[in-house]
């Protein structure tokens, strides 16, 4: 481990203390991946930086929970059959009691995508199930934003050997390093003030598109001719958040994109994908999906489309739209050319759309409406949202305003204003 590599992990810590959650001296601070069992060991060297920070700040206490992927395999291998509906409640109230009294959480996404590869699927829906059951308390505050929250990617061994197989094992972390560093703009001079110009800059995007208040998204790009309806309230955001007392925060980092629902009943024409979905596990590569009144009436895929099958067809709001994304396709991540078999980092990549669920907060007072409202005024509910990469260097989007007229949003890739 060189010198610099220290002082970049240090700037990456630094970056989830102060941009991601932006940590308030007093605060405690949970970091965790409830999900996964736990924060893996393996990642100790940078958590050590990500606690030493969270101290510098003023944290009274910082709490990890740790996992070992060879416990979480132990247990599958040997524990009763009828035992999976277990879970250490105790884990998830001890997370809710530091959220409800002030503290922030920060989640650590580092797995193998492999790593339960195998293993019964029933049982896995058993350790899922009982592992939502017990966040659901939890994801209801980070949904109200209650607390600032924020979320991270860290390599880890099964994880760096998917996304570089063609690299001899010694070098695959260090490349994945690497490329987050750059994607995470750790290798600026100051990346702090590179993070402050960035989100201004998503901001600046997000108001400009709210205050035009587009009624319709127009695609154009090889395979592509697409039309898109946005319902009269529609939002568009960034991951640049507010906590409810007014905290500012960014939910994730990196982040690149600007979003927002479109009206799920009236999305029109072809699209292309332009980079692989994976979804639960699988690849889905090279597909082409045509809407009709808002459905997904037709579909192709020349990879895994059996896969994008079982996606279309999960529930009625599978088949549908419930986000709309920009990215330009000059981001670092589409730049990478990288494939993380990761959302976070994956849907950042340039220009997307998500099958499934719309988020509340797309659309004005969403969050506090009944389920049959939101439906009403066009958003979606379904239980996957799988986002899916549109953008490239050929896309070209329009937006048309309420009163006709059509103005370029993006030209051969990228912001057109
Ligand atoms: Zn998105
Ligand atoms: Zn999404």
């Amino acid at each position: 481990m060189d010198f610099n590599f220290q002082t970049n992990i240090k700037k990456y810590a630094e970056l989830a203390v102060k941009v991601g959650l932006n940590l308030q001296p007093g605060q405690k601070l949970i970091v965790q991946s409830l999900r996964n069992g736990g924060v893996p060991i393996q990642t100790a060297p940078f958590i050590r930086e990500l606690v030493a920070s969270a101290y510098q700040i003023g944290s009274p206490l910082v709490e990890v929970q740790w996992r070992d992927d060879d416990l979480i395999l132990s247990r599958l291998k040997y524990a009763p059959k009828d035992s999976f509906g277990e879970y250490p409640t105790y884990l998830a109230d001890g997370i809710l009691e530091v959220i409800e009294s002030g503290g922030a959480i920060l989640t650590i996404a580092a797995i193998d995508p492999d790593l339960l590869a195998g293993q019964n699927p029933v049982v896995l829906d058993q350790m899922q199930r009982a592992y939502l059951d017990a966040w659901k308390p939890i994801s209801a505050h980070i949904g109200k934003n209650a607390m600032n929250w924020s979320l991270l990617s860290i390599p880890v061994t099964g994880w760096a050997a998917k996304v570089f197989p063609d690299l001899p094992e010694g070098e695959q972390i260090p490349a994945f390093w690497d490329a987050l560093f750059k994607i995470c703009r750790v290798y600026e001079e100051d990346p702090i003030a590179a993070w402050e110009s960035h989100l201004k800059n998503l901001q600046k995007r997000s108001d400009y598109l709210n205050q035009k208040a587009y009624r319709e998204l127009h695609y154009r790009a090889p395979g592509t001719d697409l039309k898109l309806t946005l319902p009269e309230d529609h939002i568009w955001r960034s991951a640049g958040f507010k906590t409810q007392s007014g905290l500012p925060f960014t939910a994730n980092i990196p982040t690149e994109e600007v979003f927002t629902l479109p009206d799920r009943r009236f999305t029109e024409g072809t699209v292309r994908s332009t980079r692989p979905l994976v979804y639960t596990g699988n690849v889905i590569d090279k597909f082409t999906l045509t809407f009709k009144e808002g459905k997904v009436v037709d579909f192709s895929a020349e990879q895994g489309e059996n896969f994008l099958e079982s996606l279309i067809t999960t529930d009625e709001g599978a088949g549908m739209l419930g986000e709309v994304a920009l990215v330009p396709n000059s981001s670092p991540i589409s730049q990478s050319g990288l494939l993380f078999y990761n959302t976070l980092l994956d849907e950042n990549a340039s220009c997307h759309l998500a099958l499934g669920s719309a988020y509340r907060f797309s659309l004005a007072g969403g969050e506090n409406m009944t389920g049959e409202t939101f439906k009403e005024l066009g958003g979606n509910n379904s239980l996957v949202h799988s986002d899916f990469m549109i953008g490239s260097g050929e896309l070209d989007i329009d937006g048309v305003l309420r009163g006709g007229e059509v103005e370029p949003l993006f030209r051969s890739g990228e912001w057109a204003f």
